[in-house]
């Protein structure tokens, strides 16, 4: 986890860059840019403390995320919730100012905030600032959601999968896990574009991917690598990953459209291949896939092939 870990601190200069802001211009020791996923409390950047992750609980923050609005302690000692607190006991923290962090649909995501070891008073132009600097750090992590996820379909952008695969291939060395990659394609899906329009092809899209996720672990990782192409990829051997293609298949099959008030179905064909010992990222498997998937093609379509390479 460790090496996944520093990729994802590399990533996060941006955030780097407001905590630096923070700590300048309020002259405090410690400020940090948060996501909270359920009870957890996950730091992408840090600065005056080392600390990854902490539960939602031992956190100043909690009180922020359960307001939804600005959070300000001048002295953590004249505080109620917050006197007898781990975090002020154990660290001697006596100032604390946070901002929830939200999604353009306003959705809470995580925080932003500003601490120190002494007490001290916020006014509220410094707390429009610390809001502005949530709002620049918001912004920064909807764009990254759009960079990192196709619009359509939900599914991670080419890039972004081959990025999230090489943190599987890590993780997966060395537990000496297996890494399999499923390619489907849709089969004839410019008749469905040609006959029933562009907006009912984008539906098919959206269902296909959501009908692959429904049917995926959580941790597997989907990727749109192309118009109606799809990749996946997933810690297994070939022969569970065979099956998974196949339940996708079915699922595919099974979906239900009504376009033009009559009712319509698609079919993909699948490839398979795994990861050979000596590899240490997917591009060859995918190549493999690929293969196979031709070979789905080929050979009527609607089917999965494994590769035998
Ligand atoms: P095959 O079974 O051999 O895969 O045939 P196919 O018709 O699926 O393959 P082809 O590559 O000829 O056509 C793919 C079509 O996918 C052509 C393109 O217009 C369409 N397409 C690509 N991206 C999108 C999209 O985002 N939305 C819609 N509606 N169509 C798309
Ligand atoms: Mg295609
Ligand atoms: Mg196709």
């Amino acid at each position: 986890m460790l090496q996944a870990l520093k990729i994802d601190r590399n990533r996060d200069e941006a955030f780097d860059r407001i905590t630096a802001l923070v700590r300048d211009i309020f002259n405090v020791e410690i400020a940090a840019i948060s996501l909270i996923e359920g009870e957890t409390q996950r730091f992408r950047s840090i600065q005056g403390l080392d600390l990854t992750e902490i539960p939602l609980e031992a956190s100043f923050c909690r009180a922020t995320w359960r307001e939804g609005a600005t959070v300000v302690l001048q002295d953590t000692l004249e505080d109620e919730e917050f006197r007898d607190h781990a975090l002020v006991r154990e660290t001697g923290l006596r100032f604390y100012a946070g901002v929830v962090l939200r999604t353009a649909e306003g959705m809470p995501i995580g925080t932003i905030c500003a601490m120190d070891s002494k007490p001290r008073a916020f006014s509220e132009r410094e707390m429009r600032v610390l809001e502005n600097l949530a709002l620049i750090a918001s912004n920064e992590f909807q764009l990254r959601e759009f960079a990192h996820h196709d619009a359509l379909t939900g599914a991670l952008t080419r890039r972004h999968f081959m990025h999230e695969t090489a943190r599987l291939c890590e993780i997966a060395a060395r537990k000496k896990l297996q890494v399999t990659v499923i390619m489907l394609d849709v089969d004839h899906f410019k008749s469905v574009n040609d006959q029933f329009g562009h907006a009912s092809g984008d539906e098919v899209l959206r269902s296909l991917a959501a009908a692959c996720k429904a049917n995926l672990r959580e941790f597997d990782i989907v990727g749109r690598m192309g118009g109606e192409e799809f990749a996946i990829a997933l810690e297994g051997a070939p022969e569970d990953s065979a099956r998974t293609a196949e339940r996708l298949r079915r699922a595919i099959s099974r979906l239900q459209f009504t376009f033009d008030e009559a009712p319509m179905r698609v079919t993909a064909s699948f490839g398979v291949a795994s990861l050979r010992k000596s590899e240490r990222d997917v591009t060859a498997a995918l190549a493999r896939a690929d293969k196979a998937l031709y070979k789905a093609k080929a050979d009527g379509r609607d089917r999965v092939v494994v590769s035998n390479g």
